[in-house]
């Protein structure tokens, strides 16, 4: 199962988790207000789903080491860099998801995957299918006429695990 780190960005995004195993730091829960509006509406989260590990001291050197010596140490919180010698202690393949661009780049230069919740997945996610206007053929690859009949092809944005598919620019029909 894949294993993800969550930073405060990620739960606060109100988007959907991924799927696997969910993990978050003791500072990053101290970070959202007990009692507020967000942390009750993650209680169930927080219980249920997503493992609040402390990361090892080992690894929290390594991650400050690095952000002095990249320039990031000044952008970089305490909690943040929690987030990210998390990951380092679960082992490769350990995701960090975030939109805070000072943990992506410093995730980069740990060789620590990321995903940013905003963007999450679009690339696996999404297909583009190359539509014919007028005989509704699918082509794997863009062009601007169908060789078959001749009619405007179509640009659509197919979702992998299927709600359809979504026009995207020339709406011609
Ligand atoms: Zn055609």
């Amino acid at each position: 199962m894949q294993r993800f780190v969550l930073d405060t960005s990620a739960l606060l995004s109100g988007r959907e988790f991924p799927d696997g195993a969910l993990y978050t730091t003791p500072s990053v829960l101290e970070e959202m207000r007990p009692g507020g509006r967000m942390r009750r509406k993650l209680d169930f989260y927080l219980e249920a789903k997503i493992k609040v590990q402390a990361p090892s001291p080992e690894s929290m050197a390594k991650v400050k080491e690095l952000a002095g010596k990249t320039g990031d140490a000044a952008r970089i919180s305490e909690t943040d860099a929690e987030v990210l010698a998390l990951a380092l202690d679960l082992g490769e393949g350990a995701t960090v998801l975030t939109d805070d661009y000072s943990i992506q780049n410093l995730a980069k230069s740990l060789g620590v995957p990321y995903v940013s919740m905003q963007m999450k997945g679009i690339k696996s996610v999404f297909h583009w299918d190359y539509v014919c206007s007028g005989c509704h053929r699918k082509y794997e690859a863009p062009r601007e006429t169908c060789p078959e009949c001749g009619s405007k092809i179509k640009t659509k944005r197919r979702k992998e695990e299927g709600k359809g598919a979504e026009t995207k620019g020339d709406e011609n029909k």
